[in-house]
């Protein structure tokens, strides 16, 4: 099975950011009211820089049972975080989850 389906936590570990363009109403495909403005160029997944973090479309319980609400309109580096990276395993570590290799 997908560990992602069952984890969720770099949804609730990272800053989210994304170009502008990316948002629907730039002509993207991320729906704009789950996201905030940082500056001209750069917007955020709106609640991942909250303390502690946790993406506004991320629906469940983290390490339980977790879905993206937004999954096929999902910005860049969603997409481009990979189960078993780096990243992943630092999100999976702060969430006291098992490394994904020893899954
Ligand atoms: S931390 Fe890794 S396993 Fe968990 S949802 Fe993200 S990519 Fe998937
Ligand atoms: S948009 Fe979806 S995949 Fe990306 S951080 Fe939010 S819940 Fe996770």
């Amino acid at each position: 099975m997908n560990p992602c389906q069952t984890c969720g936590a770099c949804c609730a570990a990272f800053r989210v950011d994304f170009s502008v363009h990316e948002l629907d109403v730039e002509g993207g495909r991320v729906p704009a009211g789950l996201a905030v403005q940082v500056n001209d160029t750069l917007c955020r997944m709106r609640g991942t820089d909250h303390t502690p973090p946790r993406c506004a479309a991320l629906t469940g319980r983290v390490g339980e049972r977790v879905a993206c609400g937004i999954y096929e309109w999902r910005p860049g580096p969603c997409r481009e975080l990979e189960a078993g990276s780096d990243a992943c395993e630092r999100a999976r570590v702060r969430h006291g989850l098992a490394p994904v290799a020893n899954l």
